[in-house]
């Protein structure tokens, strides 16, 4: 309404830029996730916790890229290097000195044999899962309603479904797929399980069906396509024994994860995975991803054995970028010093909630959280559809866009990313906003 209309008038060329591109790509973004109405802002340029959009309007920046920018934006240090590196050409086609540094500080930071390079969280979990059916000889995958792995038909089953679709709530398998219609092809589908996000006792109902057959578990350690769902801590050290119960692998998806602690999400939950994927914010804002597991499994990789290839794997920019990054930005203390912000953050808004009697509660984990409107604890895929309201959180995310706050990814299943570039001023000019929307949404 009045939101909606203030913001169509700070954003005109915005606009003008999204009605032309609407004509040439979907919907006017060339990534399904950055729909927004009543149109995506078109951004220009950016520097640590700011963004520019093409109005001239300066932002404090929350999404950070969809968390692959814990560094910041533009940081300075990464940025200089990796524009030195670029005077040595943009990519190869060979293996680089770098490439073998990277692969052991990557190794050795988190703890496994050997790594596989690639450019996107999507072909990091592809890898995994082919990885899992060869050591395993099984096919089936059992993967968690709501969680998300990339955009490629494997996984594409359960991401986010409608409950019609979604099946039995304690075995929601979804074939076809939730989608109305046939993206994935039904044999494909077939082969993935979707069970219950922090539910064990049916994910042990559906083992005893499966488990056999299940090739690898696959999971967000913490789900962050619907908000911020960590798994409850013995939820997790009992989906690592009942793995191991069956003989199947324990598969992270740390796209997102790899950027929130120093070891990943074995440190913040004591269990270690079989394979790990990490991508994002590892590579500082450039194409990044690794494949972690032990020399058992990754050796199953080569020449007329397990196929896995790219042209841009181990670029010398990203393998530079992401160096620097995990040698010199994301260090124990950067991360501490994002996770302490992002707690003062946390803390403001639940204060604005108490205040001002909202339906609403706060998650918040390591420099990631979001605010929930609903009292309720959300714990599954179907809390957050069936408990979580879209509307206020809508009327929220402009209210705060107008005056100057991104809080964070603009869809309501984001969450916010506090980068090593935040400060505590941002932090306080944040809440300052938050509590003149607050008013506003109250009065
Ligand atoms: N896995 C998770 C948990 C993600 O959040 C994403 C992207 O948002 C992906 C995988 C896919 O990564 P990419 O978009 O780099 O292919």
């Amino acid at each position: 309404e009045e939101y909606v209309s203030k913001f169509s008038e700070k954003t005109p060329k915005s606009r003008e830029i999204w009605l032309k591109l609407r004509k040439l790509t979907p919907y006017g973004v060339h990534s399904n996730w950055r729909v927004f109405e009543p149109h995506p802002l078109m951004l220009q340029k950016a520097k640590g916790s700011r963004v520019w959009d093409v109005d001239g309007n300066e932002y404090i920046d929350y999404t950070m890229a969809f968390g692959a920018l814990v560094v910041g934006h533009a940081n300075p240090v990464l940025l200089e290097k990796v524009k030195q590196k670029m005077d040595e050409g943009t990519i190869y086609g060979y293996e680089t000195e770098l490439s073998c540094k990277l692969s052991e500080v990557v190794t050795r930071r988190y703890g496994f044999d050997m790594v596989r390079f690639s450019n996107t969280g999507s072909e990091g979990t592809l890898l995994a899962i082919r990885l899992a059916r060869v050591a395993t000889g099984r096919s089936k995958i059992l993967k968690f309603e709501g969680h998300y792995h990339g955009s490629h038909e494997l996984l594409m089953v359960g991401v986010k479904p409608d409950l019609k679709h979604a099946g039995h709530p304690k075995k929601p398998r979804s074939v076809p797929t939730g989608f109305p219609y046939h993206v994935v092809p039904k044999e494909l589908a077939e082969n993935v399980v979707v069970a219950p996000w922090n539910d064990a006792e049916a994910i042990e109902e559906i083992m005893k069906v499966h488990g056999n057959d299940i090739a690898a578990i696959i999971m967000e350690p913490v789900a962050m396509n619907m908000g911020v769902v960590p798994a409850k801590k013995d939820f997790m050290v009992f989906l690592r024994k009942i793995a191991n119960e069956y003989n199947s692998l324990l598969i992270f998806d740390e796209v997102k994860t790899s950027g929130m602690w120093y070891r990943g999400a074995q440190e913040y939950f004591g269990v270690k995975p079989d394979i790990m994927v990490a991508a994002k914010a590892i590579g500082g804002g450039f194409p990044f991803a690794a494949v972690l597991a032990s020399k058992e499994l990754l050796e199953l990789v080569g020449p007329r054995k397990v196929p896995h290839g790219g042209t841009f794997n181990a670029n010398p920019l990203s393998v530079y970028a992401a160096y620097v990054t995990l040698t010199e930005l994301l260090t124990e203390s950067n991360l501490a010093y994002t996770h302490k912000l992002s707690e003062e953050l946390a803390k403001g808004y639940r204060d604005i909630i108490e205040d001002k009697g909202f339906e609403a509660h706060v998650v918040q984990v390591a420099n990631k959280g979001t605010i929930y409107f609903s009292r309720e604890e959300i714990n599954t895929w179907r809390d957050f559809v069936l408990k979580v309201k879209w509307g206020p959180w809508y009327v929220w995310t402009l209210g705060m866009v107008i005056r100057g706050i991104i809080p964070q990814a603009m869809a309501y299943d984001e969450q916010w990313t506090i980068s090593i570039m935040h400060t505590r001023d941002d932090i306080q000019k944040t809440l300052e906003v938050a509590n003149i929307v607050a008013a506003e949404m109250k009065g």
